[in-house]
């Protein structure tokens, strides 16, 4: 299939993509292609207007900014998987960035789009909501920012005005030693999940002073479980009190499509968690292992 007729712009500034949005109607921006361009060969998406990035350098890019890790809403994702300062301030997003695609999609697919497209199941939604990012958005009437658990409006509908676009990402660090993990089962490597759970933890002695869990393919986006958060926060993590986190996975909605049912999302909602938090205790600089 081909797309239907659109027209192309090709702006070099984030103030020119803006007067594109604000100007055109229908127009949709392109980033790293691997979700749109998929939509519009299908003719699932027919823009009039397409306004491409991939000339707006000011899009892209990796740098720190005190505790937290700013992104650039085009920088590409195998930049981001292969970055040190990732490995260093944000190896929970490392480590999800396997999952995502494959490595010819992540030469192309960009952080930003990750976040505007929104699968249900896309991992770095999951990984920045774990983190409690701030996605800053910028539009005609100018600059606001979007904390990650106000970003899923909906199915596939990010808090985006149809004039706006993401810039960057501003992701706040976990202290060094800090444990994370990240699992989820697919069909196949390289398929959306049907359900995954990214898991920061940070020790206090042999307790655990705080952790964060997000799932991502149980709900139109991702997730965290607060309860399971709430058990663990303050005590010691016994394999029973694992097993009592981990089954509060079921309490998520669990969507239902062709490829798992929502009972069965739930359950591997609950297998997902269960081992990513194993792997995220595993990693914690106290060298806090399961007892
Ligand atoms: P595009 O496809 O260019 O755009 C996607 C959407 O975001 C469009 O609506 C576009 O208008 C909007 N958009 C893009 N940038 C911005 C911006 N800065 N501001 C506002 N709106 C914007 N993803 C996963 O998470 N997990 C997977 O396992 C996975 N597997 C894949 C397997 C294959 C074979 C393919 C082709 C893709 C897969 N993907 C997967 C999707 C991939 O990660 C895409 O790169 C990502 O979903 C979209 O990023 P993009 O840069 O390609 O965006």
């Amino acid at each position: 299939m081909k797309p239907a007729p659109f027209f192309y712009h090709r702006p070099e500034t984030v103030a020119e993509a803006i007067d594109a949005l604000s100007r055109l109607d229908d127009a949709k921006l392109l980033a790293g292609g691997q979700s749109l361009m998929p939509m519009m060969n299908f003719r699932y998406a027919t823009p009039a207007n397409v306004v491409d990035l991939n000339r707006v350098p000011e899009l892209a890019g990796i740098a720190e900014d005190g505790d937290a890790l700013v992104i650039g809403a085009m920088t590409r994702q195998r930049e981001i998987k292969e970055s040190p300062l990732v490995a260093t301030r944000c190896p929970l997003l490392a480590e999800a960035l396997h999952h995502v695609g494959h490595v010819q999609t992540r030469n192309r697919g960009t952080i930003g789009g990750s976040l505007a497209h929104l699968d249900p199941a896309a991992e770095l939604p999951g990984v920045l909501l774990a983190h409690d990012a701030v996605l800053e958005v910028r539009g005609s009437d100018g600059t606001r920012p979007v904390p990650m658990s106000q970003w899923t409006l909906g199915y596939m509908t990010p808090a985006l005005e149809p004039d706006e676009l993401l810039v960057r990402v501003r992701i706040p660090s976990w202290p060094p030693g800090h444990g994370f993990g990240f699992s989820e089962v697919a069909r196949r490597h390289g398929d959306f999940a049907m359900a995954g759970a990214g898991v920061l933890v940070q020790m206090d002695g042999d307790s655990i002073r705080r952790c964060s869990i997000a799932l991502v393919g149980v709900d139109d986006g991702p997730v965290r479980i607060d309860a399971a958060e709430a058990l663990l926060t303050g005590n010691r993590p016994t394999p029973d009190r694992l097993d009592a986190a981990a089954q509060e996975a079921h309490a998520v909605p669990g969507i239902e499509d062709v490829h798992a049912s929502a009972a069965y999302r739930r359950k591997i909602a609950a297998v997902v968690t269960r081992r990513a938090l194993e792997r995220a205790l595993e990693r914690t600089g106290s060298g806090a292992s399961l007892p």
